[in-house]
C-alpha cells in the first residue's frame, strides 16, 4: 500500500514527551549512587524500594538542574513546585507510585529555535517537570522468567514535554538534537541515549492540510535513538494515512517500535490522565524557589548552544550547517575549538570535522569521546594538511588507520609512504622528464589538443605514486607546456 500519493494531502503533527536522566551523583530522594552498569539491585536503597516508614528527601542538586534547563530556554520558573504522586502498578516500580509533578512543575512554558533546511523554528516546550525513573524490568536473562534492576529506581528525570509543534519526523529529531545539546552544555546530562539517558515518547497525528483541529495522535514509547525516531514517526505516519484512507480511525493508544521489524504495534489503548489517581505527595512540603535563586542561576548559566554556534559563524567565518554539526555536542564543539587553537585555517578544520572525522565516527557508531582519533592526533593531521605535506586522499587514508591503529600520523605517512612532494624545483624535474619522454602528444597539445593537459598531469601522478601535490603540478605544467 504506497502512502507518498496520498501523504501530500495531510499534514502530520508531533509533539515529543524528552526523559532527561540528571547527572547528580545521588538519587532524586535518597543518597544511593546513580552510576550506570553497576551489579544489579546494588544500589537501590530502602527510599528508592519505598519500604514502609522512609521519607524522601529532595536532592537540591537535581531542583538546581531543572531550573538551569529551564533559564536556558527562556521559561518561567514555578516559585512554588509541587510533587505528585502518580499511582500504577508495575513490576519495575515496588513503591506502586511514582514521585512526579502534575500542576505547578517547576520548569513552565518556554521555547527552542530549530533549524530546517535554510528556515528557523521556533518549537514551544509546555513544561519540564522532575520525577523519579523507575527500576527496568530485563526479559532476557531467564528463560522463562523476567528480572527485576531496580538500581535505575530514583534517578532523577526532568521530562520535557513540548507543544505539538513539529511537522515531520525530521523536525522531531531536529528539535530532539538541540534538547541534546542544550542539556550537555549545561552539564545536566550526559545524554547518552544507547544508555537510556535520553528517552523520548513521540505523539504523532495527522490532519488535512488546512485543517486547525488537532487529530486523534498515538503515542510511541521509549524510542531511544535518533535514528529510530525518525523512522518510528515515518512508520506511524504512513500507518494513520493509509487508515484514514481507507475511511478507518485512528485509536488514541500507546504504542511500540520494534527496530528491526521497522514499525509500531499496539501496547495498550490510552490510559487517561485521572487513571493513575495524582494526589499531591503527603511527603514532601511545597518546593519554594526563590528569586534569587533562579538569578543566581541564570547569571552563572555556560555559552548555549546557540550562541555558540552564531560565535563560530563569525570568529571562524563558517556557514551555519557547519556550526550547527559542530555544536551537536560539547565534546564535538571542545575538539574543534582546541584544534583551532594552533591551526588558523579553521575553514579547513571545519571541512575535516563536518566531513571524514563525522563519517568515521558514524561508521563505527561512536560518540567524540569514544573517538579512537585523539584530538591531538586530528591536529596533527590536520596541520600536514593545511601545510600540504599530505594530499587530500592521503588524509583520508590515514584517518582510517588511525582508527584502527595504535599509530602517529607521522608513522602513518613514513609506512604507507604519503609524503606529499610540494617542493616547486623538484616537481619542475619530474614534470621537465614526463614532457620529453612524450614528445608525440606535447606536439599535439600545443597544437590546441588541450585535453591532453590532463594526461600530462597523470603521467606526472603516476611516477610520483599520487604523492606529487596536483596545485602544484598544474600550476607548473601550464608553464612548461606553454614554453
Ligand atoms: P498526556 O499527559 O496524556 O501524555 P499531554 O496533553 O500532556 O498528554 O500531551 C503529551 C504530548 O502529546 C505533548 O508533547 C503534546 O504536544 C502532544 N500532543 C497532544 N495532542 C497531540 C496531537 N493531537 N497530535 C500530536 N501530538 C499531540
Ligand atoms: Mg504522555
Amino acid at each position: 500500500m504506497s502512502t507518498n500519493s496520498k501523504s501530500f494531502n495531510w499534514e502530520p503533527v508531533i509533539g515529543l514527551e524528552i526523559h532527561v536522566q540528571l547527572s547528580t551523583k545521588s538519587k532524586i530522594f535518597s543518597n544511593a549512587p546513580t552510576e550506570f552498569g553497576i551489579e544489579q539491585n546494588l544500589q537501590a536503597s530502602i527510599i528508592d524500594l519505598g519500604l514502609p516508614g522512609v521519607l524522601p528527601v529532595l536532592n537540591k542538586k537535581a531542583i538546581e538542574m531543572a531550573v538551569r534547563f529551564g533559564c536556558s530556554i527562556n521559561a518561567n520558573i514555578s516559585n512554588h513546585a509541587i510533587f505528585a504522586r502518580k499511582n500504577y502498578f508495575y513490576p519495575d516500580l515496588p513503591k506502586g507510585y511514582q514521585i512526579s509533578q502534575l500542576d505547578d512543575p517547576i520548569v513552565g512554558e518556554g521555547s527552542v529555535e530549530i533549524e530546517i533546511e535554510n528556515e528557523k523554528k521556533l518549537i514551544g516546550i509546555t513544561r519540564a517537570h522532575l520525577e523519579e525513573d523507575a527500576g527496568k524490568s530485563i526479559h532476557d536473562k531467564y528463560d522463562n522468567s523476567s528480572a527485576i534492576d531496580l538500581n535505575r529506581a530514583g534517578t532523577p528525570l526532568l521530562e520535557i514535554v513540548s507543544e505539538p509543534d513539529l511537522r515531520s519526523a525530521k523536525e522531531a529529531v531536529c528539535y530532539l538534537k538541540k534538547i541534546h545539546s542544550i542539556v550537555t552544555f549545561l552539564d545536566i546530562s550526559d545524554g547518552d541515549m544507547s544508555q537510556g539517558s535520553m528517552r523520548c515518547d513521540a505523539n504523532v497525528s495527522i490532519r488535512k492540510k488546512g485543517e486547525t483541529k488537532l487529530g486523534n495522535r498515538t503515542e510511541i514509547k521509549n524510542i531511544n535513538s535518533f535514528k529510530f525516531v525518525e523512522k518510528a514517526i515515518n512508520f506511524e505516519i504512513s500507518r494513520q494515512i493509509n487508515l484514514l484512507e481507507s475511511d478507518n480511525f485512528i485509536e488514541q493508544e500507546t504504542r511500540l517500535y520494534d527496530s528491526q521489524k521497522d514499525e509500531t504495534r499496539s501496547m495498550r489503548s490510552k490510559e487517561h490522565a485521572n487513571d493513575y489517581r495524582y494526589f499531591p505527595e503527603p511527603d514532601l512540603i511545597p518546593l519554594e524557589i526563590s528569586n534569587d535563586f533562579i538569578q543566581d542561576i541564570k547569571n552563572s548559566l555556560p555559552e548555549l548552544p546557540d550562541q555558540k554556534i552564531e560565535r563560530f559563524c563569525s570568529e571562524y567565518k563558517l556557514n551555519s550547517y557547519e556550526a550547527e554539526i559542530l555544536n551537536s555536542s560539547k565534546e564535538m564543539s571542545n575538539f574543534y575549538e582546541k584544534i583551532a587553537q594552533s591551526i588558523k585555517n579553521t575553514k579547513l578544520i571545519a571541512k575535516w570535522m563536518v566531513g571524514d572525522f563525522s563519517a568515521i565516527l558514524n561508521k563505527y557508531g561512536s560518540s567524540v569521546e569514544e573517538s579512537k582519533i585523539s584530538c591531538d592526533d586530528l591536529t596533527d593531521l590536520l596541520q600536514k594538511l593545511d601545510e600540504d605535506k599530505i594530499s587530500d586522499p592521503a588524509a583520508k587514508k590515514i584517518i582510517e588507520i588511525l582508527w584502527n591503529e595504535n599509530i602517529t600520523v607521522e608513522e602513518i605517512i613514513e609506512r604507507e609512504n604519503l609524503k606529499q612532494i610540494s617542493n616547486e624545483d623538484d616537481i619542475g624535474e619530474l614534470i621537465e622528464k614526463v614532457i620529453k619522454e612524450n614528445p608525440k602528444q606535447l606536439e599535439q597539445y600545443r597544437n590546441g589538443k588541450e585535453k591532453l593537459f590532463g594526461f600530462f598531469v597523470g603521467q606526472v601522478m603516476k611516477t610520483t605514486q599520487g604523492s606529487a601535490d596536483p596545485k602544484v603540478v598544474n600550476k607548473i605544467l601550464k608553464d612548461k607546456l606553454k614554453q
